[in-house]
């Protein structure tokens, strides 16, 4: 599913009462939303459509996340889309979905199935049914009429093209006319535009309320993914072993391609099966002389990494080292605080467990040592 998405966050904000993108929607800018919600499903390049001279506060709110640059809007929406078309880096049949930011609740659901629907068309946009009964009235003093919400849809963002349908329909566009959605853009150039599945928490923020029924929903549309991992080392001859980072001494040695961190191995394994990405030997192939040696944290640090390029949030890690000797409780809270250094967590979301077996089994022998993960991650739905 390769797509790439250009996100217009360049309004001043006027009925908002400001810059609503980098306003803080449940401790993110309300642009950051978007961008991760693109990442989780897989956009191939994001261009973020901002204000003149906010490189800064663009780069401030999508601290961490990858895949995204900003380019600096114009006079109109149109502009804004054209500038933020113009960057992309994506051939012309590729399908572009082009959002607004002020919609932040935005789900994998709802992108997956526009990016689905711009094969089989020359558009497609999210909508929602009208529910309401409708009535006009064009002043105070005339009667109110009822009108019919029969075949009526209250359109949505993101809109799907493929890249070339867009650019050729904004070129037919008349220079004078605003248009309010892309979507409308295409259909007076003749192109056929679909309906997908719309979402009532992709509301818009338009006005200062807007907000709070936004802080209400922000919460359903990010799902936990959980990730377990397992590993395990064999003793050799040696003055002291690493685990979970930290390094204790003791009368042997634990035998492995890298530094041979149970731990921070079967956490790196229960990151990578939370996001879906295999295990740890496809991202770092023992039989690369690389990884020879290496400090495992470089291992967790890549996890990490893919977490936060998918626009996820590691919520709290818990490892248990199962092992006779050496003893680990006298080590476990430097285990914590350098394993919440590693993952930018609070000690208060990280835990470091042990346990013997009773002397039964491998570990209990003390041939090898072995450490289990579990992992909880948040990624948009
Ligand atoms: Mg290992």
């Amino acid at each position: 599913m390769s797509f790439s998405a250009v996100i217009v966050a360049a309004g001043s904000g006027r009925r908002a009462g400001g810059a609503k993108q980098w306003r803080d929607l449940r401790g993110k800018a309300v642009a950051r939303w978007s961008v991760e919600a693109f990442l989780a499903a897989g956009a191939e390049e994001i261009v973020l459509v901002i204000p003149p001279g906010d490189q800064e506060r663009a780069a401030e709110a999508l601290a961490g996340l990858r895949v995204w640059r900003a380019v600096e809007g114009g006079a109109e929406r149109r502009d804004s889309v054209l500038n933020g078309l113009a960057a992309l880096d994506c051939p012309p049949e590729q399908p572009v979905l082009v959002h607004d930011s002020a919609r932040p609740l935005l789900t994998t659901r709802v992108i997956a199935e526009l990016v689905q629907a711009a094969r089989h068309a020359d558009g497609a946009l999210p909508a929602l049914a009208v529910a309401d009964t409708l009535k006009r009235q064009d002043d105070p003093s005339a009667p109110l009429i009822t009108q019919s919400r029969e075949g009526l849809w209250k359109a949505q963002t993101p809109q799907a093209f493929r890249r070339s349908v867009i650019e050729a329909a904004y070129a037919a566009w008349p220079s004078g006319e605003a248009p309010t959605d892309e979507a409308s853009v295409v259909e007076r150039h003749g192109g056929r535009v679909v309906l997908t599945p719309g979402d009532p928490r992709l509301l818009k923020l338009t006005y200062p309320e807007d907000f709070e029924m936004a802080e209400a929903l922000a919460g359903a549309v990010r799902t936990t993914r959980i990730g377990m991992g397992f590993d395990a080392h064999r003793f050799g001859p040696g003055d002291g072993v690493v685990l979970c980072g930290v390094h204790i001494a003791h009368d042997q040695r634990l035998i492995g391609h890298s530094d041979a961190d149970a731990g921070l191995h079967a956490l790196t394994d229960a990151i990578l099966g939370a996001l879906g990405e295999g295990d740890i030997g496809d991202h770092f192939p023992p039989t690369d002389a690389r990884w020879k040696n290496v400090d495992s944290a470089v291992f967790l640090a890549h996890a990490v990494d893919l977490v936060a390029a998918r626009g996820g949030r590691i919520a709290n890690v818990d490892v248990t080292l199962i092992c006779e000797r050496p003893k680990i409780k006298p080590h476990r809270e430097a285990m914590r605080t350098r394993l919440g250094e590693l993952l930018s967590l609070p000690v208060s979301a990280v835990s470091v467990k042990a346990t013997t077996t009773e002397a039964m089994g491998f570990t209990g022998r003390e041939e090898g040592l072995a450490a289990q993960a579990v992992v909880a991650l948040e990624l948009s739905a």
